[in-house]
């Protein structure tokens, strides 16, 4: 893709560096899944690159992620004149499929289920096909607890995990069905859910007292689910999750881990991009939004738009780098400051030897929180392990290998890849689990409140499967459909 032209393709020494290797990464791909770089290509769809200056749309759209693609393609179809902003050189945001050892890879976002409705809507209409990962249903299972390394068939560690797993959650005598009756109206009984917003993960862990051995196996659980330190995040959004897999934890586990695209998660990504008609400017970071007399200017380096309306299709943890006129709610900043807790890693591994389908974890903040087969081959297994918080460096070979000899006794790491998405000045951290407090004290909603004719969308804050792609697709649906009669309400 040519991107000579584009404007605010400045970025500092440390950013580049980050986003090159980004690059590499994501290039490594291109042999499995080529279409990537056609879809970009077709960035502009009229072959112009979207003009500089005073150009003016109906809706700009900022941030070319699953939220921010599914709103620019709406709208489009709606007729509006779209203009979609991307800092990154790339669409698909927090996702992108790359290539490991001659397997597709996912170095972000990558497990989707039938469940999610606006994912699974997707792949009916774009005709999208299932792979799956092995270590989702596991022969063995291996945990380590207070220095011992416990190990079962996989039938029964699972039957032990989803045991404790049931106790941490039932909250109520009824699987905690009265905090989220309604799974995608997560406020719906606000006052129930209240006192355990207030809860840290830890918390609710010393308040059942599970024994030692089950509580170990439990709590990585629900620590790869805030994807940081247990005790920094909020066991309401646990509680979300376990009612979105349906109050069962065999299903989360299937919404959450089983099931990927077999062509990548960039398939997705890039028949979303060709459906709509809209305007691309890629490699071009948004650096203010101002908005006066029901108009709105985006400002990039060397250049403004204006349109209508603005949908800020932005990770939380950016909000605060972007210069909003008039000021955002001071909630929204705040929230933006603290930062949603994801901000651990992803490692795919390659060992010698052959696990079969495995899965192994460990309590923060042990290096590797959780870890399971993602694929058997002749060579050996390739392994996605996940790290809360920076339990790990992913870029230490012999630390890596030693965290993983913790839960596999005598493994021998061939090759690994990991991408810091914390570091990644676009991303700025995985995925969204908030804090305690930030569902209910007000923060949820005012992040997903407009501001004049400012919208918010994106998987952060989503109101169903927040933190996933499934959310982000979410919020850009129905916020296309809200500026849709916004504007024709004029
Ligand atoms: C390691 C990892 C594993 C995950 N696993 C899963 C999973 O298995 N299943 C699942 O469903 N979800 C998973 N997720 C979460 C999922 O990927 C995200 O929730 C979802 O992709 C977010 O989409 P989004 O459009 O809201 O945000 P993003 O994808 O972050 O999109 C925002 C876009 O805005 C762009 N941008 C940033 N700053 C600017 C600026 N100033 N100007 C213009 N553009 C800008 C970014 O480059 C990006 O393209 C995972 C995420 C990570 C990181």
């Amino acid at each position: 893709m040519d991107g000579g032209n584009v404007p605010g393709r400045r970025a500092d020494a440390g950013r580049r560096a980050i986003l090159k290797g980004m690059a590499a990464l994501v290039g490594a791909a291109s042999a499995a899944a080529p279409a990537r770089a056609a879809a970009t290509e077709r960035a502009a769809p009229d072959g112009a690159r979207a003009p500089t200056g005073a150009a003016s749309y109906d809706v700009i759209v900022i941030g070319g992620g699953f939220a921010g693609l599914v709103a620019a393609r709406d709208c489009s179809l709606r007729g509006m004149r779209v203009l979609l902003i991307e800092a990154r050189d790339r669409i698909g945001g927090r996702t992108a499929t790359s290539a490991f050892q001659g397997h597709r890879i996912e170095l972000g976002g990558t497990w989707i289920h039938w469940e999610q409705a606006h994912v699974w809507t997707e792949i009916t209409r774009y005709g999208l096909a299932l792979s799956e990962t092995p270590g989702a249903t596991p022969d063995r299972m291996a945990w380590l607890s207070r220095g011992r390394l416990i190990e079962k068939s996989g039938e029964e560690g699972f039957a032990l995990l989803s045991d404790g797993m049931q106790r941490y959650c039932d909250v109520d005598g009824d699987l905690a069905h009265s905090v989220f009756p309604r799974s995608p109206e997560p406020l719906h009984a606000v006052d129930q859910v209240r006192p355990f917003d207030r809860m840290t993960l830890n918390d609710r862990l010393a308040q059942i007292g599970l024994a030692p051995e089950i509580e170990d196996l439990v709590a990585p659980n629900f620590t790869i689910n805030a994807h940081r330190d247990p005790g920094s995040a909020s066991f309401a959004e646990q509680l979300h999750w376990w009612a979105r897999g349906d109050f069962n934890l065999r299903r989360l586990f299937d919404c959450s881990g089983h099931f990927k695209f077999a062509d990548g998660t960039g398939a997705l990504a890039n028949a979303i991009f060709a459906d709509g008609s809209f305007h691309f400017l890629p490699g071009t970071p948004v650096r203010a939004v101002r908005q006066a007399r029901g108009l709105a200017t985006v400002s990039v380096d060397g250049g403004a738009y204006s349109a209508g309306a603005v949908i800020c299709a932005l990770p939380v943890n950016l909000l605060k780098g972007i210069r909003f006129e008039p000021g955002l709610d001071p909630r929204k900043l705040a929230a933006s400051r603290a930062g949603v807790t994801g901000t651990g890693s992803k490692t795919y591994v390659h060992i010698r030897q052959k696990v079969g389908a495995w899965l192994a974890c460990a309590p923060y903040p042990s290096p590797i929180t959780l870890a399971f087969t993602e694929q058997e081959r002749d060579d050996g297994t390739i392994l996605c392990a996940f790290s809360a918080g920076d339990s790990l460096n992913t870029g230490d070979r012999d630390a890596l290998q030693a965290a993983l000899r913790g839960l596999l006794p005598g493994a021998e790491v061939v090759d690994s890849v990991s991408y810091s998405w914390t570091a990644d000045p676009y991303a700025l951290g995985t995925w969204a689990f908030y804090r305690p407090g930030q569902l209910t004290d007000g923060t949820f909603e005012a992040l997903r409140r407009a501001e004049g004719v400012v919208h918010f969308a994106g998987g952060d804050i989503a109101a169903h499967w927040r933190g996933f792609i499934d959310g982000a697709l979410e919020t850009g649906i129905a916020t296309a459909r809200i500026v849709h009669d916004a504007l024709r309400r004029g």
